[in-house]
């Protein structure tokens, strides 16, 4: 699709057009400069000092479409606000331009980033009534009913599961990663590094990952600092043999303080084929109750097709090996829109699931990452269409309001299947604490091991900074001591040191 933006020579509002353009088409080419083009818009931005007035005009061929708002700007005096709001009204008129001539009706309107609910969070925090903030996003952001109830219900959730979560920022939570598995997927981005019997770079990561354990569980002890939540991802923290799984939490007990008042820990085993009846004696002996078995799909040719060497039986198997060995908190996740799968596939899924229920279930949509085998192989899969993808997260929902799933933690990527979602649904009190600490961004979370990446939030200004630990093994083993005396000095510069702890 090749778009002419006529007129407009601002760069500052490329992105935004972009973001919108991409939102409808597959492939966009935004032209800024006189060409052919499958459609021209143009705009009129009148800057009346109280107000922007933006009107807007779009022309395919014979058909012409016009749009126009304008936005109130009294209440912004900062010019960067001011300004923003300028490109949030533009973004609003190329929406409705490009609704009207698509005919597909955006429900996350003009929001295109991946937190949509802590930016009612945020409205809520800084005083908006419920009203108030479902007609900001109504109106100003074009979001659907259907989304802003969503997104109320899951804000409602999070505060009951987490009354306190406005309040966490100065506790922190830890992710730790660990970046093996038995072998990589076609869809994987994440630092994940086929193991082949390479133990020799297994064991040096290991000791630079206690090394950093060790060292940031003193910074905390020091601190008087609390750990809320800690997650083990990676790649597939069970990867690793049942011996080093064992010496690793044996560690983290030791120098993480106040161990016994972390509300939660959560390993994923996100392979079924790396689970073990001895890993899973190893995560009850450290009481690790929350695990995550990822089947993604039942339909086994689905499974070959992604790279996944197991099979769906092993999947099954494997969670009923978990419950025997006492794991009452599994969450499972699957992913709509893998290649050849429709809604009979999902119907298929979710029949399965039921039969096992677990605690939480996952619902991603695909998204087409860039760096993943099967982006820069686009055309040998092949995949559901916008509307049967609607469909089959259609399914989702009704399947989890069915079965007493409640929605509880929400976030959306780029270049995701359909412009939808990725929903994290739970049974009554096993709502994962870390998703929604990660998601909502309330507190700091230190990343530790490999392709961690830290974020760390100013208690006192909500600030958002990062910092990255090295995705390959290699760098790591090179450089831990240096990632992990950078942590620390950041968070002193964020926290501080307490004289009397
Ligand atoms: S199991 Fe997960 S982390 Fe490992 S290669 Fe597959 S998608 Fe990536």
């Amino acid at each position: 699709m090749r778009i002419y933006i006529k007129g407009n020579q601002d760069e500052r509002f490329h992105r935004p057009l972009r973001l919108i353009s991409n939102l409808f088409f597959e492939e966009t080419e935004l032209l800024f400069e006189e060409d052919e083009a499958d459609l021209t818009a143009s705009f009129v931005i009148e800057d009346r000092g109280p107000s922007v007035l933006i009107s807007g005009i779009a022309e395919a061929g014979s058909r012409t479409y016009t749009a126009s708002h304008e936005k109130d700007l009294t209440a912004f005096s900062i010019e960067k606000e001011r300004f923003k709001q300028i490109k949030n009204t533009l973004a609003r008129v190329y929406l409705m331009l490009l609704q009207e001539h698509t005919g597909i009706i955006q429900q996350w309107g003009i929001l295109t980033g991946m937190r949509p609910v802590k930016l009612l969070h945020k409205m809520l925090q800084d005083g908006m009534t419920k009203e108030a903030a479902h007609h900001k996003l109504r109106e100003e952001y074009l979001i659907t009913e259907q989304k802003i109830q969503l997104m109320q219900s899951i804000v409602d959730r999070q505060l009951k599961v987490i009354p306190d979560l406005y309040d966490l920022g100065r506790e922190i939570s830890i992710y730790i990663g660990i970046p093996f598995c038995p072998t990589k997927c076609a869809y994987c981005t994440f630092p994940a590094f086929a193991m082949n019997g390479k133990q020799g770079r297994v064991d040096s990561f290991l000791g630079g990952l206690h090394y950093e354990m060790e060292e940031i569980g003193k910074y905390l002890k020091e601190s008087g600092i609390k750990i809320t939540t800690v997650y083990y991802g990676g790649g597939t923290p069970t990867s690793i043999s049942a011996e080093e799984m064992d010496m690793l939490y044996e560690r983290m007990m030791e120098v993480f303080p106040d161990v016994k008042n972390i509300r939660e820990v959560t390993v994923e085993a996100g392979r079924p084929d790396t689970i073990t009846p001895e890993k899973l004696d190893v995560l009850k002996k450290y009481s690790i109750d929350r695990i995550s078995i990822n089947p993604q799909s039942y339909t086994q040719e689905t499974l070959k097709a992604i790279g996944r060497h197991h099979t769906v039986e092993e999947t099954i198997e494997k969670f009923h090996l978990a419950r025997k060995h006492g794991m009452n908190n599994i969450n499972m996740d699957l992913i709509i829109g893998l290649p050849n799968e429709g809604v009979e596939e999902m119907a298929h899924s979710l029949a399965e699931t039921e039969k096992l229920m677990p605690e939480s279930l996952t619902v991603h949509t695909l998204s087409f990452k860039r760096a993943s085998e099967m982006t820069q192989n686009k055309k040998r899969y092949k995949v559901a269409s916008r509307e049967e993808t609607s469909d089959m997260m259609g399914l989702a929902v009704d399947w989890t309001a069915i079965n007493g799933y409640e929605p509880y933690y929400l976030y959306r990527q780029k270049n995701i299947l359909g412009n939808l979602e990725n929903v994290g649904y739970a049974l009554e009190g096993q709502d994962s604490l870390y998703n929604i600490m990660i998601m909502e961004e309330q507190q700091t979370i230190l990343g530790l091991g490999c392709g961690a990446a830290s974020k760390f939030r100013d208690p006192e200004t909500g600030k958002i900074s990062h910092f990255n630990n090295p995705k390959d093994p290699k760098s790591y083993n090179d450089g831990y001591k240096h990632y992990t005396e950078e942590k620390i000095r950041i968070m002193n510069e964020l926290f501080g040191v307490k004289e009397d702890v």
